[in-house]
């Protein structure tokens, strides 16, 4: 276009002074002239390329010696947040393969509320589209139910672009959308070319060349490949059950909740504190459109979203170790009678129009400090790595900002080979998460233990006076909700948030 724009002009320039002529003789001067020039700048380009390429040969060379195959990290699992990595390593021109166990979209019922704090974190990896054409819910608030009084927990999020809010989704949906979004890197990308035109001919096509090369793969990670305490890679099982090996200077795990390879790479104890028992209710309002509504019921907290514009997910928490079992009709009974009188009464037939139709899913909500060793060529990250109760809905949010903090500490890295360099590097990712990772699993591991029905009296006393508190509104639920959302990072503001509930219980009980 450029071209023709420059030819479109000449010949109106040529045509106003009527010289065609003497330009027409001067042709031959010119194409010689071109001819040199295009010499010099083959020549200077070829020099330029056949650097580039011994470079490439080099780097090449290097990593086959190694046997990394090609790869700069291989990431095992593509959830929410192995995705979300993926793409933002292979936006800054890595080469990461993706290993993931089934690449269908995934159907389970954790993980479909986004917090505000988790939708700027999309913002900043550039995956800000993946919560649209999903039927994605606006969530702008969240409403606290006890006892036939409710306490509304919003703030202004002006402040913010529009599209910073809370997002209810159907979490399968999203999962594919990031996973395509990873996947679009999987091409060659030019980001810069100079072309030079004479008359109708290219003479020149300079580019410069990043390579965007995210390659996903369908097949289940087995173990891990050990050399001298060094993780190389990792031995995984394909679609066909062949046993297939892959290499890579840096493997990121990401095997979720249910991780098989968290034994070898951490030593801590996965504590299950209360199951979430999943309906699906469907033709029905909730109370307060676009809100996420938190039933204190006794002795299982109700929590009810709209993850589509025609169906709410509610999640029963059951506490303990051991949930009611649905196929002797024990979980049918307890959610009819127990439950079901506590839940809004908007709300009450679709609930039990829900159990009646019989999906009934059960999630264990763990809890899980996050304590990884430290181990040359591996990282463990995610729920693999670190998990907070659910009532919260901050584990994608940690994920994401997780992935943001590595991406930032790998950037300036062009060389990962040095292992143990790197891994004493990357234990600066462990302080650095720390702001946003310690509020969300502070705060929702108090939220539970605060809300969630107690034998202890002290408990129940403060989870009333923390209720009243927030009752209150305005600068009382208002710093509540900035930590709920996300949006404070900040462990030692939690901390004042709650001496300050606690303050406020004890001087309305004197
Ligand atoms: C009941 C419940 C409700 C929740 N609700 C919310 C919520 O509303 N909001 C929120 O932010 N968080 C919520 N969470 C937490 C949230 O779901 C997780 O924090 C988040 O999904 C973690 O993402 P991940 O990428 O680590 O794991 P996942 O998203 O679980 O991804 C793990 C991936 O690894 C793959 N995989 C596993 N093993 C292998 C293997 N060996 N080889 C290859 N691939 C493998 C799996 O197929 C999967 O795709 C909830 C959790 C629970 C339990």
């Amino acid at each position: 276009m450029c071209g023709s724009r420059r030819r479109e002009g000449e010949g109106k320039r040529d045509a106003e002074s009527g010289r065609e002529k003497k330009m027409e003789g001067m042709y031959p001067l010119g194409i010689v002239t071109a001819s040199i020039l295009a010499f010099l700048l083959l020549v200077g380009i070829h020099g330029c390329w056949g650097k580039g390429r011994k470079a490439a040969g080099k780097r090449g060379s290097g990593a086959v010696a190694a046997g990394f195959g090609g790869a700069d990290v291989i990431v095992v699992g593509a959830g929410v947040t192995g995705s979300a990595l993926a793409y933002a390593l292979g936006k800054d021109g890595r080469h990461v393969h993706v290993i993931e166990r089934d690449l269908a979209e995934p159907d389970r019922i954790v993980g479909e509320i986004l917090q505000p704090g988790g939708c700027l974190k999309l913002f900043e990896l550039g995956l800000e589209d993946c919560v649209d054409e999903i039927d994605a819910q606006r969530i702008l608030g969240y409403v606290l139910y006890k006892d036939g009084r409710s306490a509304k927990l919003s703030i202004s999020l002006e402040k913010y672009h529009a599209d910073v809010v809370g997002r209810g989704f159907h979490r399968g949906r999203f999962i594919q959308r990031l996973r395509e979004k990873a996947a679009s890197l999987s091409t060659l990308s030019i980001i810069s070319s100079e072309t030079f035109y004479y008359r109708n001919a290219t003479l020149f096509l300079c580019s410069d060349h990043i390579k965007h090369s995210v390659q996903l793969k369908q097949g289940t990670v087995t173990s891990l490949i050990k050399e001298d305490g060094i993780v190389k890679g990792v031995v995984y099982k394909t679609k066909s059950g062949r046993e297939s090996k892959a290499f890579a200077p840096l493997t990121i795990v990401y095997d979720g909740c249910f991780s098989n390879l968290r034994h070898t790479l951490c030593s801590s104890e996965v504590d299950v504190l209360s199951y979430f028992v999943g309906l699906l209710l469907e033709n029905c309002q909730l109370p307060f459109p676009n809100h996420g509504h938190i039933i204190l019921a006794v002795p299982s907290l109700v929590l009810l979203y709209s993850i589509s514009s025609t169906e709410i997910r509610c999640f029963v928490d059951v506490p303990g170790q051991k949930v009611p079992s649905i196929a002797n009709g024990e979980m049918e009974n307890y959610l009819k009678t127990i439950v079901a009188p506590q839940v809004p009464t908007e709300l009450h037939d679709a609930f039990v129009a829900a159990i009646d139709k019989g999906n009934i899913r059960t999630m264990p909500c763990k809890s899980m400090p996050a304590d990884a060793h430290l181990t040359p060529g591996v990282l463990l990250m995610g729920d693999a790595f670190n998990m907070r109760h659910p009532l919260a809905g901050g584990g994608m949010t940690v994920g994401l900002s997780d992935v943001i903090v590595l991406r930032n500490l790998l950037r300036p890295l062009h060389d990962l080979h040095d292992a143990a360099a790197l891994c004493k590097y990357l234990e600066s990712f462990y302080i650095l998460r720390k702001p946003v990772a310690s509020t969300m699993n502070m705060l929702a591991d108090a939220f539970y233990k605060l809300f969630s029905a107690s034998p202890d009296e002290a408990t129940k006393e403060i989870g009333q006076a923390y209720f009243d508190c927030l009752s209150l509104g305005g600068g009382f639920s208002g710093d509540s909700t900035a930590l709920f959302y996300g949006l404070t990072a900040s462990p030692l503001h939690l901390v004042i948030h709650f001496l300050v509930a606690v303050t406020y219980g004890v001087g309305h009980l004197l």
